[in-house]
């Protein structure tokens, strides 16, 4: 069969890497990919917005599934529009994103629910907002309500920090209409987590856990990116919490949506906080596979991950053979110097081909090539270098070994990634 992978970041490159691997999948094409992704899919030219060219595409090539990898397109329906055209298509419906492209929607589903989350007061009216905002302790959240890419999100820790965050989104709309409405939201204290899991109405298949580090420095200094480095599993957290999330959030949260009319199916993303007691509560929904967590869990999926899909569509999630291996992963991000403010694109990367699959996979954030075949940055985050071994400390070590063969000016990278799972 011939697959269609939609996007062109490390997460792309790794759903690509392990379709790549399935005996039934044939050619495999990614639009628009990257340059890394390039050496195991072919590239189409098509940005991840341009929904008729993409379907127009698929239908040239007759490709018998579509993947869809970002949020963007999914908040904006890519799905309705290929399931309208009878092609093949994994990834939720725009009324099931809307799951990760509401703030409000979210919060509301939960408390509607009695899923646990964070208390929450949501405004349209700056006025209204601050008044509430003056009334409530610090640390406190602000949250604009659509999507901001990573960054409509304020943890503030003083008055003034609240106050400005607030009046960003509200009155400056820095988030255009992201931020028509906020979220305000009492601060969780506690170790956050990740929870993936492919789900199909009521039918929740969690897969195995990770933990992603946000900013941009060591000791978790400095503003929020992207994504620095993720690891998988979490030898520091009791299994027995996962579990418990499973059961108390994932699996009522994809219930809800059914209720709602909103059956979701494709990953769904918990982004939880694992309070001091040891109690699991939801931050976040995110309607797809995350990034750098992907470069880290579809490297432990011991199954076909293009079984897993087809199933879904099938109706038969609940029977495919789900299995994680019991090697560790951690994914080292490569960025580029200035990384999340701007920075440079263009720089020569070596080191390259000297690292093997063995010892390390490299997917690819943000890489393209001259004409003389060089691999150049072309993006903020760069590459993900993921080891594996027995435990954390052997990927670790493996991570870090292979990331040091890999060069560009101004190379950054966290020396800390996966440094708390050290048990
Ligand atoms: P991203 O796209 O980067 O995952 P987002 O914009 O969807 O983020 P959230 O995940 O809701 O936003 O929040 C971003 C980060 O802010 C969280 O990962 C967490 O570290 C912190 N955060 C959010 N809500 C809370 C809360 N109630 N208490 C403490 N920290 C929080």
């Amino acid at each position: 069969m011939d697959i269609l992978v939609v996007g062109g970041g490390g997460r792309e490159h790794a759903i690509c890497w392990a379709l790549s691997k399935s005996p039934k999948a044939d050619k495999i094409y990614c639009a628009p990919g990257n340059a890394g992704i390039g050496q195991i899919a072919e590239l189409a030219p098509i940005q991840v917005n341009e929904f008729e060219r993409l379907t127009a595409f698929a239908e040239e090539k007759r490709v018998g599934l579509v993947v869809i990898g970002p949020d963007d397109p999914l908040a904006e329906g890519i799905v309705d529009v290929f399931e309208a055209k009878n092609i093949p298509v994994y990834g939720p419906r725009k009324n099931a994103a809307h799951i990760e492209g509401s703030k409000t929607f979210m919060k509301d589903l939960l408390k509607k629910y009695n899923i646990p989350t964070a208390a929450y007061e949501k405004f349209d009216n700056y006025e209204a907002a601050l008044a509430y905002l003056r009334s409530r302790p610090v640390p406190i959240v602000i949250k604009a309500d659509g999507l901001a890419a990573g960054k409509g999100v304020t943890v503030a820790f003083t008055r003034e920090e609240a106050e400005q965050a607030l009046a960003d989104i509200m009155v400056d709309k820095v988030f255009g209409s992201s931020g028509s409405q906020v979220v305000i939201e009492e601060f969780m204290e506690g170790q956050e987590m990740s929870i993936l899991a492919f789900v199909d109405g009521e039918t929740v298949r969690p897969m195995a856990a990770a933990q992603d580090h946000k900013q941009v420095f060591d000791g978790d200094k400095g503003p929020n990116t992207g994504g620095m480095g993720t690891y998988s599993p979490l030898p520091h957290i009791d299994n027995a919490i996962i579990e418990e999330a499973v059961e108390t959030i994932i699996k009522p949260t994809a219930k809800a949506m059914v209720s709602e009319g909103r059956s979701f199916r494709g990953v769904l993303f918990a982004g939880l906080m694992i309070t001091p007691g040891g109690e699991p509560k939801t931050v976040e929904f995110n309607a797809r596979f995350g990034d750098p967590e992907t470069q880290v869990v579809l490297p432990r999926l011991k199954s076909d991950l293009l079984d897993i899909f087809l199933a879904s569509l099938n109706g038969t999630l609940d029977q495919v053979e789900i299995e994680w291996s019991e090697e560790a992963a951690v994914c080292v991000v490569q960025a580029s110097p200035g990384y999340p403010a701007s920075y440079p694109k263009g720089l020569v990367i070596s080191g390259l081909d000297t690292v093997s699959e063995a010892e390390a996979l490299v997917f690819h954030a943000g890489t393209s090539r001259n004409e003389s075949g060089e691999w150049l940055t072309s993006g903020g985050r760069v590459l993900g270098v993921v080891g594996r071994g027995r435990d954390i400390a052997a990927a670790r070590e493996q991570a870090y070994k292979a990331a040091e063969k890999i060069q560009f000016e101004g190379k950054h990278q966290r020396s800390d990634i996966a440094a708390k799972a050290l048990v």
